[in-house]
């Protein structure tokens, strides 16, 4: 089904307006050749007359060879384009609405030449079909378009057969016309309204295959709960389950690096509207190397799960705690400030230093934490704040391991000047805590 694509989409789009057309050509031809094989077989026993109308403006001959020549013509042309669309798998908007033109024309064509005048308004009933078709496989505006041509049309065979008969009359068929159009436009206006929510839909799963599950289909929205509807909340479960196994790390059962960019993002976004403060805590565990020399590599795996467990019964509700790398974690605390990421950064540490990990072995790990912690003003702090808190670690790294350090300005000029002064944190402000 096409939707109402734009931008970058558009590709897209023409890629399924070609498909559609494709796999229409069949009915097309079938449609045709019906209405043309019944319509002569009809004329040659004598059950069908000719419209008064295309006899008095055309000749009866020529009404008969019109309603043959235009099946031809038609079915020659969507052959054409058939091949043309095979080739480019490409459809504009504007192909596929001149195919639909092209098919109300014959409608048009064959109601003039065999229908009695007083009912041309049968036209009305086969072009509000091929309207409904237009809307669902090409989108809002060519289905306006079909609106357009079809009121266009009817006026058009209405008019000669006021001119050539004197049957209708410009009221009458405006009032036809009028219902017709009310009726129509109504079918549209639901349709679109569902082209837009499926195309929302359609731009969660593209979402979702990039990985972001940030997205849910708003189940509360919709007032009149449909078919659609159960989609999205179908989606909305199977985004939570695929976001679980996306965005988590297996070893450490922590949110890993990939949700933890994108949490990061929209932490930073929702703290920058609402002016809060955001903290984040870096955390490195001490000569893991060793531990992996001493115990081997299985053992290695095992305290980093433990250590995983341990940030996450420590963090807070609120907080999201991810493994950013191999031995490193990063625990982002929205609404802490420096007192609060301070006293959960020490919480953690003084946790590592009393426990033992890997059952058996009781192996002692330490842990090295970075905290930056700052209200938040706008969304391009990003780097700076990564850079610093990654700067705090680095520092505690630097000044002995197993402590915290909080990020101060002075420390980025340490880092880069003199990186031995690290070992005594600078006094003006709060830095080295053990
Ligand atoms: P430092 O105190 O400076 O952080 O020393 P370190 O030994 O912890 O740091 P380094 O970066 O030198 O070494 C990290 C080690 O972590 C090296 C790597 O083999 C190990 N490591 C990384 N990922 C994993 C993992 O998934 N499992 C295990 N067992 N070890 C890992
Ligand atoms: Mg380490
Ligand atoms: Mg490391």
């Amino acid at each position: 089904m096409a939707l109402d694509f734009v931008g970058p989409d558009q590709p897209r789009y023409d890629q399924s307006n070609a498909d559609v057309l494709l796999w229409q050509t069949r009915y097309r031809i079938v449609l045709a050749m019906l209405a043309t094989v019944m319509a002569v077989i009809s004329r040659t026993m004598g059950w069908l007359s000719l419209s008064p109308v295309a006899v008095l403006q055309l000749g009866e001959s020529t009404a008969d060879w019109l309603v043959a020549v235009s099946a031809v013509a038609y079915v020659a042309i969507v052959l054409a384009l058939h091949t043309h669309v095979q080739r480019s798998r490409r459809a504009s908007r504007t192909l596929a609405t001149l195919m639909m033109v092209g098919d109300l024309l014959l409608v048009f064509i064959l109601v003039y030449v065999l229908a009695a005048p007083e009912h041309y308004d049968r036209a009305l009933l086969v072009a509000l079909f091929a309207l409904q078709l237009t809307h669902v496989y090409f989108g809002r505006e060519p289905a306006l378009l079909m609106l357009a041509a079809t009121a266009s049309g009817y006026l058009f065979i209405s008019d000669l057969a006021m001119k050539a008969v004197g049957v209708g009359s410009w009221p009458s068929a405006l009032l036809t016309l009028l219902i017709f159009a009310i009726g129509a436009g109504l079918v549209t206006l639901v349709q679109s309204h569902m082209h837009e929510r499926l195309a929302r839909l359609l731009d969660m799963f593209a979402r979702a295959e990039d990985g972001d599950f940030t997205a849910t289909y708003d189940v509360a929205a919709d007032v009149r709960p449909d078919a659609i509807t159960h989609v999205g909340r179908a989606y909305n479960r199977m985004r939570a389950h695929l976001a679980d196994i996306v965005e988590t790390d297996a070893l450490s059962g922590c949110v890993n690096r990939r949700g933890y960019e994108q949490q990061f993002r929209r932490e930073l976004a929702r703290a920058a509207r609402t002016q809060t403060e955001l903290a984040i805590i870096d955390i490195d565990l001490d000569h893991f190397k060793q531990i992996n020399d001493t115990h081997g590599h299985l053992t290695g795996d095992q305290v980093i799960t433990e250590a995983g467990e341990l940030l996450r019964a420590n963090a807070r509700a609120g907080d999201i705690v991810a493994r950013t790398g191999g031995e490193e974690f990063s625990i982002l605390a929205p609404g802490s400030g420096l007192a609060g990421a301070q006293h959960l950064a020490l919480r953690i540490v003084e946790a590592f230093r009393r426990r033992e990990f890997a059952g058996a072995l009781r192996i002692p790990v330490t842990a090295s934490v970075g905290v930056v912690a700052e209200t938040i003003t706008d969304e391009g702090v990003a780097e700076d704040l990564l850079a610093r808190a990654d700067e705090a670690l680095y520092a505690a790294k630097r000044s002995g391991r197993n402590r915290v350090v909080i990020w101060s300005s002075g420390l980025a000029a340490l880092r880069s000047n003199q990186p031995d002064a690290l070992l005594r944190p600078p006094q003006d402000e709060p830095s080295s805590v053990r």
